[in-house]
């Protein structure tokens, strides 16, 4: 029969208390190495819409690409199915896992129900039928809402803008322990390795952005331009826990594809993720709890607009902010709730044009210099110092300097989705996946 393209998709493969969908695919790698033919790519890390209720993190799924004999295809489920009931924590009502396998070419359906995925909401249903329509063979758990990640991983085929992530795994076993990533290390690998590779640190709060924070296997994360740039990247950093296994990534991080489509206010939905045109129509104010609150409108309409406290600086950009001024606003967008309508939870802005900020304030004193007070309405102004009068002076127009520039403006690194656009990558377009290099993950 001889062999057969294979995308393999998974996703869900976690739960807050351990585990991870991209560990699991690490393992997956190994397992199937003996079985495939050959690798046709690195594994995708596909990052889907950050806005949605449901993820437990970075809503990632992975698709796996390579070539097998025909005759075995029919094993692959069986052999993933078996591997997730084993990793899997299940018992977790929120862990949905979801795994599908396509043959040859990707159904042009995938690939638009994937292109969805990246930025709005998909009903389950829609994942379900896909895989019947084109006979897709799948296996899913809990809900299964888990197909919808596994089907989009496989449906993106990174074919525009993308990047790297090397990630590094430790020990299931100490995955309660901390990981011990040196600081300096990363200060070091940073230094060296310049735009070559991206959100390492946040010096804003002087933290690494490279080590996360749960109980989950991964040790840390490199992301960058290039696979070769990501592993030189990792020989840098130094960690009191020991690497496991770790694995080179092709992803969309980086990219702000999640942001590629413009709508009009009317047109916005709860969890989209939005861009939009716009102009300042209340200037922004701080409520408690530390957010930048203002509204914009399209000229039709009008929204509230959230920069939240997390974005630390970002909210003083976004008070200078004023009336009149016209904007792009990368959004995700909240639905309604009890206390507040719904609001665009702004991710980034990209500002078009600054309005001319007026003040006015009463005339000097022709007499004594000094401030004058009005004198009634339609009567002028008087010097509370001298007491002089003047009946024809009007209020002194004084155009305040802005303190803003046109640009992109984003909060600080930590507070990023993994599909923003950093500031080193404005511009940045890697279309040409790079050929698997000989060693890219380990065992
Ligand atoms: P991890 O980072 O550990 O992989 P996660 O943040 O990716 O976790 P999941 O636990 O995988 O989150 O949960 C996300 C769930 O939402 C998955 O079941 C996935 O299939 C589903 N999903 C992803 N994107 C969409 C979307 N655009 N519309 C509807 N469901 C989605």
């Amino acid at each position: 029969m001889g062999s057969e393209s294979v995308s393999l998709g998974m996703d869900d493969i976690d739960s807050p208390t351990g585990g991870c969908t991209t560990h699991f695919a690490s393992l997956l790698v190994e397992r199937l190495e003996p079985l495939i033919e050959e690798w046709k790519d690195y594994p995708h890390l596909i990052r889907l819409n950050p806005n949605i209720p449901y993820r437990t993190r970075g809503n990632g799924g992975v698709c796996l690409n390579f070539t097998i004999d025909s005759n075995e295809i029919g094993e692959i489920i069986p052999l993933v199915t078996g591997m997730v009931q084993k990793y899997a924590d299940l018992k977790y009502p929120n862990t949905n896992p979801g795994v599908a396998i396509v043959n040859g070419e990707i159904p042009s359906t995938l690939k638009s129900f994937s292109q969805k995925a990246v930025w709005r909401t998909v009903p389950k249903s829609l994942a379900f039928r896909i895989a019947d329509e084109h006979q897709i063979d799948y296996f899913t758990h809990g809900n299964g809402r888990g197909l919808v990640g596994a089907l989009a991983a496989i449906g993106h085929g990174l074919e525009g803008d993308h990047t790297y992530e090397y990630l590094a795994y430790r020990k299931m076993s100490e995955t309660h322990e901390d990981r011990g990533v040196e600081k300096s290390s990363v200060e070091t690998m940073n230094a060296k390795m310049g735009n070559r590779t991206f959100s390492n640190l946040d010096l804003t709060n002087d933290t690494m952005l490279i080590e996360p924070h749960g109980p989950d296997p991964v040790l840390y994360g490199i992301r960058g331009e290039e696979p070769q740039d990501v592993i030189e990247a990792a020989s840098y950093i130094k960690s009191s826990q020991e690497i496991d296994r770790w694995m080179v990534f092709r992803t969309n991080q980086g990219t702000g594809e999640h942001l590629s489509h413009h709508f009009s206010i009317d047109e916005l939905r709860p969890y989209m993720s939005a861009s939009l045109t716009a102009e300042i129509v209340e200037a922004p104010h701080i409520i408690s709890g530390g957010h930048a609150i203002f509204a914009v409108s399209d000229s039709k309409h009008s929204i509230q607009c959230a920069a939240y406290e997390p974005t630390g600086d970002f909210r003083w950009d976004v008070m200078k902010l004023r009336v009149g001024d016209k904007l792009t606003i990368h959004s995700g967008v909240r639905p309604q709730s009890h206390s507040y309508d719904i609001t665009l939870n702004v991710e980034g802005m990209l500002i078009n044009q600054l309005a001319d900020h007026v003040e006015y304030s009463n005339p000097l004193c022709d007499h004594c210099n000094r401030r004058m007070k009005s004198a009634g309405k339609d009567k002028g102004f008087k010097c509370p110092h001298c007491g002089h009068r003047e009946r024809e002076h009007k209020k002194v127009e004084h155009h305040v300097p802005r303190e803003l520039q046109l640009g992109y403006y984003l909060p600080r690194p930590g507070a990023q989705r993994h599909l923003t656009r950093p500031h080193s990558r404005v511009g940045k377009q890697n279309l040409f996946s790079t050929k698997l290099i000989e060693i890219w993950h380990n065992p």
